[in-house]
């Protein structure tokens, strides 16, 4: 996921997002002003609300619109997505990127992408994207660049490939090193008590807070 374009892909594709709230954001300056410069019981200021509120609809709508839109073409595409987990990337507590990032908002989009794929029967693997920029996905060398140098070029093993795309090559390769490596170490047995299986124990626990139903779907 980038500021430059909205999705790159290890196949080396790029999404862009439409950037809804870019495209409303004059507009909605003006009408939020008059709308303080209302008075409270005047009739201007239900319309101007009413206006305010009709834009953020709209935001909203083409944000959803392109967001479920991009998870068909990307579910239909792969059975496995491996994303960068955004938890971890503490790029909004940046401030010029954080209008940014709110606008093209990722983690929406990420949750939408999860929901698609496993009701699709495929899944969305989150990984740490620590160094996935950095990193030469080619030879593993670090190449340190600022974000405004778009283009990964590798003096050491002479790759030369869009930031992105290299990015994107990297978390793939670390999914799929992670999902390896969860394939090779056996589920713990966590059964403690005499001749209890885990299933039991399970199941024991949810009689235990039926009355609480809204825990319990999501045991
Ligand atoms: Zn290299």
């Amino acid at each position: 996921m980038g500021l430059n374009h909205f999705i790159t892909t290890s196949d080396g594709e790029f999404f862009d997002h439409p950037k809804p709230m870019k495209r409303v954001s004059k507009k909605r300056k003006l009408l939020a002003k008059k709308f303080s410069k209302t008075t409270k019981r005047g009739n201007n200021r239900n319309k101007a609300r009413i206006r305010l509120a009709r834009i953020d609809e709209t935001v909203t709508n083409i944000r959803n619109d392109y967001g479920w839109k991009l998870c068909k073409t990307l579910i239909q595409k792969y059975e496995t997505i491996y994303i960068e987990n955004l938890n971890v990337r503490g790029m909004v507590k940046n401030h010029c990127l954080a209008g940014a990032i709110t606008d093209v908002s990722w983690s929406d989009f990420t949750n939408k992408l999860s929901y698609k794929a496993e009701s699709a029967g495929g899944k969305v693997v989150k990984v740490n994207p620590k160094n996935t920029s950095q990193k030469c996905s080619s030879c593993g060398n670090i190449v340190k660049k600022t974000l405004a140098i778009r283009t990964h070029n590798c003096p050491h093993c002479g790759l030369k490939i869009d930031r992105d795309i290299n990015a994107s090559i990297n978390i793939l390769t670390i999914g799929k090193i992670g999902l390896e490596q969860s394939k090779l170490t056996p589920e713990r047995d966590e059964a403690s008590t005499d001749g209890i299986s885990p299933k039991q124990a399970l199941s024991m626990k949810q009689e235990a807070i039926t009355s609480t139903p809204k825990v319990l779907g999501y045991e």
